[in-house]
């Protein structure tokens, strides 16, 4: 435990907030106002419905899960990592991630007991199929992560490679569909062809970064194990009945995401027009640019100190050497981020 270090979140006080991928938009008030009538009728006096029955029902035909595949709730996905992780935890045992991709696999395997081993991403950061085969045959990993877009590059990965990917796998596949609904494509029609895949979903990346709801799809066989090991009430009174009630009400935050994802458009095309910088397509919310080489942490810098602050990663990332991550914010917010890119990058 000594050895591991936490999830760190930056203080963001008085800054425009790009670093952590949450949609920018609130609900009209009158939407606001039909919610909190829902609370109100909310019993906090009681424990949650422990299958959170409702919102379930509410999320098969939103997520579109598989005739036939079943799911488990989290309190967000970190929370299903945990369980999968902990689930096949035993001495010896390896979970297998890409190298860059979401960071929680990683500290989650070390605090499960887990090894947590790697392979590097290509220089596109898709699949380098013979290395992570040959890391897959050396580790057989109890479970291989794939982020789909893959966090934090932005990319989908190839299909073909992610199919090698799976048939070599000797244990289970977690696709995490973290940014669903920013690519517009998933992999849920691989649950039908392999037993042996989940999938993840979360409702935070899409505008709900508060509630706190993951969902894990996938067949029975899988999916009843993982449920020993949820708490009973991991998804509580407020989540159950505000998701519901969003899911109902879904066509705001379509709405929503369908201006990111324009705003994602401009965002990238401005990026582009800048000199010296390189910037990775996009399937996400968020954008992934190299600077110059060795200038990263002073344009980061800049950037904040003219009040954005967007995601840096620590200098012993290879393959994200250099590089920033943004998030796609309102169009003012993006507007500022661009001056202050472009003053931090003069400075
Ligand atoms: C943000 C993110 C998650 C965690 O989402 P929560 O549901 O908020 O816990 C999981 N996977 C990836 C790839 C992410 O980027």
């Amino acid at each position: 435990m000594r050895a591991l270090t936490p999830y760190h979140v930056p203080p963001a006080a008085g800054l425009i907030k790009l670093d952590a991928m949450e949609n920018p938009y609130g609900w009209p008030p009158a939407l606001v106002d039909a919610w909190l009538e829902v609370l109100r009728g909310a019993a906090l006096n009681r424990y949650p419905d422990p299958e959170a029955a409702a919102v379930k029902q509410a999320l098969r035909p939103a997520l579109t899960v598989p005739e036939g595949m079943t799911m488990v709730l989290g309190n967000g996905s970190d929370e299903l990592i945990q369980m999968i992780n902990l689930a096949v935890a035993a001495p010896g045992r390896t979970v297998l991630g890409m190298e860059p991709s979401f960071s929680m696999y990683r500290i989650i395997a070390a605090a499960a007991g887990l090894n947590f081993a790697t392979v590097p991403l290509d220089g596109d950061f898709d699949i380098d199929l013979p290395a992570t085969l040959a890391a897959i045959e050396r580790h057989r990993p109890a479970v291989i992560y794939l982020d789909y877009p893959n966090n934090p590059s932005g990319n989908l990965f190839d299909a073909d490679k992610l199919r090698a990917v799976i048939e070599a796998a000797p244990g289970l596949v977690v696709l995490d569909e973290a940014y669903y609904p920013y690519a517009g494509v998933t992999l849920t029609a691989l649950l039908d062809e392999y037993a042996h895949v989940v999938v993840l979903r979360t409702l935070s990346k899409l505008g709900l970064a508060g509630l706190r709801l993951g969902v894990m799809m996938g067949p029975p066989a899988w999916l009843e194990q993982f449920e020993k090991l949820r708490l009973p009430y991991n998804v509580n009174v407020l989540t159950q009945a505000s998701a519901v009630f969003a899911l109902a009400h879904h066509g705001v935050i379509d709405e929503q995401v369908r201006t990111i994802r324009a705003d994602r458009g401009r965002l990238l095309e401005r990026l582009r027009a800048l000199p010296g910088i390189v910037v990775y397509p996009s399937y996400a919310n968020f954008i992934l640019f190299r600077v110059a080489r060795g200038t990263a942490a002073r344009v980061f810098e800049g950037i904040k100190a003219r009040g954005v602050l967007i995601r840096r990663f620590s200098d012993d990332h290879g393959a994200l050497a250099d590089c920033l991550r943004v998030t796609v914010g309102t169009a003012q917010e993006n507007d500022a981020f661009m001056a202050a890119l472009q003053a931090a990058l003069h400075a």
